[in-house]
């Protein structure tokens, strides 16, 4: 049987996890890690002991924002942000219950986005997460003042190759 550790490093396809020997430079640099509840580092050592619920269930895998800070200070090229990507994919897989489910949301919405245009449509992208969420009213002052200073854009470009980006998304079965 396939313990977690082995399928997170198939999912990974890259430096096995097990390369980390708890340096935690990645954890003193990420900017995240205030708001984790395990520390990156702490997550690696969990799934080498097979906490896959803890994990799984965790809101550090939904915090993580993908800056990559971690994989460029890490000494043995662990890849924390493709890790968190494998974690959040195997959380929808087994209907986890999402413990950041607007953050989820969000990743839908964007790329429901990407999906139709080949890129950011922001109005579109907001309306969709705000419908999805409903929370309506949270940041609406800062997306005035955004539109204000001409940083929200009404009409976003679409890529001239939309079929490519879909078969993207169909290949991906995104
Ligand atoms: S920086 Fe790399 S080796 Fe150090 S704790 Fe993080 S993942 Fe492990
Ligand atoms: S990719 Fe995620 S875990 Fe790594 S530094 Fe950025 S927020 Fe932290």
């Amino acid at each position: 049987m396939t313990t977690f550790l082995e399928e997170v490093n198939r999912r990974i396809d890259g430096v096995p996890i097990q390369r980390c020997y708890h340096c935690r430079k990645c954890t003193a640099g990420c900017p995240i890690a205030f708001a984790m509840e395990y520390n990156p580092n702490k997550i690696i050592r969990m799934i080498q002991n097979g906490k896959k619920a803890d994990v799984l269930n965790s809101s550090t895998i939904w915090l993580c924002a993908s800056c990559e800070t971690c994989v460029t200070r890490c000494p043995n090229d662990v890849d924390i942000a493709r890790m968190m990507d494998v974690l959040r994919e195997m959380a929808i897989e087994e209907r986890v219950d999402i413990r950041e489910k607007n953050i989820l949301k969000f990743h839908e919405a964007f790329l429901s986005s990407v999906k139709m245009g080949g890129r950011i449509n922001e109005p579109f992208m907001i309306a969709n997460y705000k419908l999805k969420s409903g929370d309506y009213f949270s940041d609406v002052g800062m997306g005035l003042s955004m539109l204000m200073k001409g940083k929200l854009s009404l009409f976003s470009p679409r890529t001239k190759d939309i079929k490519a980006v879909k078969k993207i998304f169909n290949e991906t079965k995104a």
